[in-house]
């Protein structure tokens, strides 16, 4: 169920099409075939054959009206057409969202994105896929009955991982990142568990994606999203598009190694020493305070006490923007984004990390590449990957038929 068209391909054009189409109809309300035309820069016979084909697939409909005195045919994305799920599995929490197909702000570039329904859950650490899956499950039903959504009106999910996933496959990369779920074919066990098409992704290319269409990086053709949660990872947009690489692993700077050749660093779960995860995921960063109030500390507990003044909790959101920025300068020097968007929960440190993430940066990638570069916090916030998965979500909902 993973299998994923390659862009160029007559199936990826298709695809890239029908998403076009429809997009043109989200944005503009009840557009008609020569509207759509100019919206996507289509002709007008590739327009006509694909409001056929989604009006086939019971996705559009076009009928006639009279606009200022002029009878026309108006195309509509079908109210009842159905919902899709993001799913984001974190390594210690879950949140899912649903989507409306003719929701009109999922078109790209609607201020507000899709996806108000999101509820979340804790999960344990290093849980199965079993257990994840049956949250998924039971959060997505009682998300459908608060939103009073029958069941049946689910057309697909996606499933967003803090780990490489095998785009061929839709397995989870042997790479120990997410031990409880390595090699399993997630996408599968999804569809066995909801019923419905299912497709799997990397989540800091979900957020990427997410933050494209609907949040920072709108209209950026070169930037990184970072996100910085208890996985660390990013994801490329590169000369417009999204790089996932060729194996799903493009990306991982959480297993950069910011200090290999410590003897006293830390061993990641990955296998290496020293990776930028092990010095800055939220579990480290907080750990490095909790002796020094007594108590377990969440993110937003330590980001009050930098805003209430307090030395240590500065001290180290700026030790954690500064080995991020040590480890992104080889990033700019090699790609020059103009833009990096820090994502995942300790965003919420805004300029406590930022501005010596920015200085870092500065400090260590080759002069000029980072000097066009601005390091803005994620506009989707920690919400980002779940709703990149209702954006992929949406497209293969879209496009499948
Ligand atoms: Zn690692």
């Amino acid at each position: 169920m993973n299998t994923a068209p390659r862009p160029g391909s007559p199936t990826g054009l298709r695809d890239a099409n029908r998403r076009r189409v429809v997009d043109a109809v989200r944005a503009g309300g009840a557009p008609t075939q020569a509207e759509i035309a100019v919206a996507t820069g289509l002709a007008p016979a590739t327009v006509s054959n694909i409001v056929r084909d989604l009006g086939a697939a019971g996705l559009l409909t076009a009928g006639d009206e009279v606009r200022a005195g002029r009878r026309v045919r108006a195309v509509r994305l079908v109210r009842g057409a159905g919902v899709v799920a993001g799913i984001d599995v974190g390594h210690r929490h879950l949140r899912v969202a649903l989507a409306d197909v003719a929701d009109p702000s999922a078109a790209a570039g609607h201020p507000e994105p899709p996806g108000r329904s999101e509820l979340r859950a804790d999960l344990p650490d290093y849980h199965g896929v079993a257990e994840g899956l049956a949250t998924a499950a039971s959060l997505i039903d009682e998300a459908l009955a608060q939103a009073g959504i029958r069941r049946e009106a689910l057309r697909g999910a996606v499933v967003g991982l803090p780990a490489p996933v095998d785009r061929a496959t839709g397995a989870v990369g042997a790479s120990g990142v997410l031990p409880g779920w390595i090699g399993v074919p997630v996408a599968g066990r999804v569809s066995e568990h909801l019923g419905v098409p299912s497709w799997v992704d990397n989540d800091a290319t979900l957020g990427t994606l997410a933050e494209q269409r609907w949040g920072a990086l709108r209209e950026v053709r070169d930037g990184v999203f970072l996100k910085l949660s208890d996985g660390v990872g990013a994801g490329l947009v590169l000369d417009g598009r999204l790089y996932r690489g060729p194996d799903g692993t493009a990306g991982e700077i959480g297993h950069v190694a910011v200090d290999p050749g410590d003897r006293h660093a830390a061993v990641c779960r990955c296998g290496h020493r020293g990776c930028l995860e092990t010095v800055v995921s939220t579990r480290t960063v907080t750990a490095l305070l909790e002796p020094l109030v007594g108590a377990p500390l969440t993110v937003a507990e330590m980001v009050a006490l930098a805003r209430d003044g307090d030395a240590p909790a500065r001290r180290v959101l700026a030790d954690t923007g500064h080995h991020v920025g040590v480890a992104l300068a080889g990033f700019c020097t090699v790609l020059t984004p103009r833009r990096i968007v820090v994502g995942g929960e300790l965003a919420q440190a805004g300029d406590f990390l930022l501005a010596p993430l920015h200085a870092a940066l500065e400090a260590a990638a080759l002069p000029g590449t980072t000097r066009t570069a601005d390091v803005v916090v994620a506009e989707l916030a920690e919400h980002a990957p779940v709703l990149g998965a209702l954006a992929l979500a949406l497209d293969r909902a879209t496009t499948a038929p």
